[in-house]
């Protein structure tokens, strides 16, 4: 599950621990994980501030930028998040209460319980590559044969089939 529940970690300065991530694959609004997505998430309380921090890799599906095929881009990235802890004493009970503060307002929090996977998204969304390639010299999406124009603008290029499309035009 994505969802860690924090609360004693928000309540014990100095304390930490180390989250093992290992979801299936699943897909949110825009972005679509293929792979499992795996990490160790360490979770610091250091008496003001609560750290997020950790590796992640998965695989996402992104349209190649020239021919809009299907493109598995793995990604490698850190989260590295820290939300503020603000004490309020709560008079009733004569106790202590610590709030966690997203600056952001992010959305990762549902009280004590951090959504860990409002925090891969958003590290795999700037991690992604602006523009996936299915592979490096990906022509683009073909010409379409029938466009006249770019048959007689366009020099043919030297390939075993120009000789072939000629015969074909006679
Ligand atoms: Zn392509």
């Amino acid at each position: 599950m994505l969802r860690l529940d924090l609360a004693e970690i928000i309540r014990t300065p100095g304390m930490y621990h180390t989250y093992k991530v290992n979801e299936a694959p699943y897909a949110t609004d825009d972005v679509e994980y293929v792979s499992p997505i795996t990490g160790d998430i360490t979770v610091t309380n250091t008496g003001t501030m609560l750290l997020v921090r950790g590796p992640i890799k998965t695989t996402i599906a992104m349209e190649c930028n020239r021919c809009l095929e299907t493109v598995r881009v793995p990604i490698e990235t850190d989260i590295e998040e820290q939300f503020d802890l603000q004490e309020m004493d709560d008079s009733q009970h004569h106790d202590k209460v610590v709030k966690v503060v997203e600056e952001e307002n992010i959305g990762a929090f549902e009280d004590k319980v951090l959504l860990l996977d409002v925090l891969i998204r958003q590290a795999t969304i700037l991690a992604e590559p602006l523009m996936p390639l299915c592979r490096e010299d990906c022509p683009g999406i073909p010409v379409k044969s029938t466009d006249k124009d770019a048959d007689t603008t366009e020099p043919l290029k030297k390939s075993p089939f120009s000789d072939l499309s000629k015969l074909l035009e006679e």
